[in-house]
């Protein structure tokens, strides 16, 4: 089979205008998350649309059983990953610590850096033992600044950005490439997710502002993606024209 690329967090969102721009790209795409039936339609969507393979994975990243099991058993045309993006995450909360839920806690770190780290482990091998691939972490502006109540969600983009530098030094001497893409404010399914499904308060985050949209992202992705093989872009921020910083946008500046 021609290219492979593994998409985690596919079922919405900058995952899922991934998986789009790739399969626009002519490359094979296995799209995973936890909601298989938006992975069934997705792959509907991009098996018309272009004429790529699509293989949809329920998986959730933070169960490591899970993740080696189904990562290490792809159906043996699809085992030759060269392309990850691992996308899967999510904030949970906007808390200062002192009131905060462990809960939350505990998901994000479980998904945004412990998940990353199982599905890496689980493709990386491969990808040295052909000296070859490309892995791209999502991390976030987050990773790079900190804001009232982003605490543990920063913490664990600031964990996805050391990651990648460190990934990029133990891989280093082989052809595999580690990218990191950082956005500022995209909107998606993120700010819902982040208030529980409040879809009145996660409106609230996008009015009065252009925000970025998924594809932006992907753009961004795929840009980085289609360099030359001795080409890293290894961190790339991305921003909305109306965002400075994680807490400076067009709506608070003439207050300041
Ligand atoms: P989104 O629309 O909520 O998409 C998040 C995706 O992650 C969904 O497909 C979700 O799928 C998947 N996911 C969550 N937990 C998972 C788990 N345990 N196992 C597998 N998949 C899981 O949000 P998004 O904005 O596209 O977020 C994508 C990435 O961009 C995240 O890492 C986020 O931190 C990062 N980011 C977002 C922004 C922003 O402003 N939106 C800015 C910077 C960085 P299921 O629920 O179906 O599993």
């Amino acid at each position: 089979m021609d290219k492979i690329a593994l998409i985690t967090g596919a079922s919405s969102g900058i995952g899922r205008a991934c998986a789009e721009i790739l399969a626009k790209n002519g490359i094979n795409v296995i799209i995973a998350a936890r909601r298989l039936e938006r992975l069934v339609e997705l792959e509907k969507e991009l098996t018309d649309k272009y004429k790529v393979e699509v293989l949809p994975l329920k998986l959730d990243v933070t169960n490591k059983e899970e993740v080696f099991d189904f990562l290490g058993n792809l159906p043996k045309d699809w085992q030759d990953v060269e392309i990850l993006i691992n996308n899967a995450g999510l904030s949970k909360g906007l808390d200062r610590l002192q009131d905060g839920k462990v809960e939350n806690w505990e998901i994000m770190i479980d998904t945004n850096i412990k998940g990353l780290l199982y599905v890496t482990k689980a493709i990386l091998p491969r990808m040295v033992e052909k000296n070859s691939g490309t892995i791209v972490n999502i991390a976030s502006i987050a990773g790079h600044e900190t804001y009232p109540g982003g605490n543990v969600y920063c913490a664990t983009k600031a964990a996805v950005l050391h990651l990648s530098k460190a990934l990029r030094m133990d891989v280093l001497g082989t052809n595999i490439r580690v990218i990191s893409i950082d956005p500022g404010m995209v909107e998606t399914e993120f700010s819902i997710v982040r208030f529980d499904g409040d879809e009145e308060r996660a409106k609230k985050v996008y009015e009065n502002i252009t925000p970025l949209t998924a594809e932006d992202v992907a753009e961004a992705v795929w840009f980085a993606v289609s360099r030359p093989k001795h080409v890293t872009i290894e961190d790339l921020v991305i921003m909305p024209t109306q965002q400075a910083s994680a807490l400076l946008t067009v709506k608070n500046y003439k207050n300041l």
